[in-house]
């Protein structure tokens, strides 16, 4: 071996070391304030019959339709009842659809709750990541009944429902839900708490495909001006579109940087033309822990480990 190519094998071990440390202490930090997580929250408008409800992990979307009440995600395991008391004050129809952005615990969660007649439905690869795992793949009302490769439409007229799915990202099974007569778009965790986007490899996620898939996003979906962020805010599409050339940036610094600068320098550097998704301070109800700037961190730090093994 020679030097220079154990000095690149080096590296890649200790960034890999780096970003296992990393993902410990946001781990970590997650444990430590899981009793702080804020409980299922108020049920808030977005628009006449389309209802964002915050709190107890991932948002979940509540759309209003004809055919009944449709929910993108579903929380923390043993939020079922606490969601439906937030949409029983909105509506006393029955839910006939359940949604999911993507695979995790915390959008997932409490699919379990909802009649095996509920349909359930969710992007291929996020159905077999969600299979994989025995506790959710054990019990039938949990698993989607109905799954999509890259486009999806239910219902008609003001009821209809676009799915899209646009590649690798945050996992990748990551699908992006549109409400066209509405003008509005559920990101899931692709766009959550207006900071770079926790990265799950094991799940397929990867940050050095997330711009694109981003991208394709911001190009192939249309007439969208209200974004639901997968944690946290209500968001606009110019946010959205602020939020995709800042993932843009940060890989396209990691690639330029790799081997000359650290991570630190790679996020410092994008902060005066990011601000907002490189702030300093901790978020309210954020659950995971983390500012946005050491997430930024985080994100580089992957993309030089998913970089070296390319
Ligand atoms: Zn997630």
């Amino acid at each position: 071996m020679t030097r220079l190519h154990h000095h690149q094998v080096a590296r890649t071990r200790l960034l890999s070391a780096i970003v296992l440390a990393a993902l410990a202490v946001a781990g970590a930090a997650a444990q430590q304030q899981r009793p702080r997580i804020p409980p299922t929250g108020t049920i808030k408008k977005v628009r006449d019959n389309l209802y964002v409800i915050p709190g107890a992990g991932g948002n979940t979307t509540v759309f209003v339709t004809d055919g009944g009440v449709v929910l993108v995600d579903t929380k923390l395991p043993n939020n079922g009842e606490a969601i439906m008391n937030q949409v029983r004050t909105v509506t006393d129809k029955p839910v006939s659809t359940i949604i999911n952005t993507h695979s995790h615990p915390d959008h997932i969660g409490s699919n379990e709750y909802f009649p095996a007649s509920v349909e359930v439905i969710a992007q291929e690869n996020t159905r077999k990541w969600m299979a994989a795992n025995p506790r959710v793949a054990s019990n039938a009302a949990a698993m989607p009944d109905r799954t999509f490769a890259d486009r999806m439409t239910l219902g008609s007229g003001d009821d209809r429902i676009e799915l899209y799915y646009f590649g690798a990202g945050h996992t990748s099974g990551d699908a992006f839900i549109v409400f066209p007569a509405h003008r509005v778009m559920a990101a899931g965790d692709l766009f959550a708490w207006k900071m770079s986007p926790l990265i799950d490899p094991l799940a397929g996620g990867s940050v050095l495909a997330l711009p694109g898939t981003l991208e394709k996003a911001e190009k192939g979906i249309p007439n969208v001006d209200t974004v639901i962020e997968g944690h946290g805010d209500v968001n606009t599409w110019d946010g959205f579109r602020d939020y995709v050339r800042f993932n843009r940036a940060l890989v396209d610094a990691a690639t330029a940087g790799a081997g000359k600068k650290t991570a630190e320098e790679i996020a410092a550097e994008l902060r005066p033309k990011f601000p907002v998704f490189t702030k300093e301070e901790l978020l309210t109800d954020m659950e995971y822990g983390g500012t946005p700037l050491s997430r930024a961190v985080i994100n580089v730090n992957i993309a030089f480990q998913e970089l070296g093994k390319r």
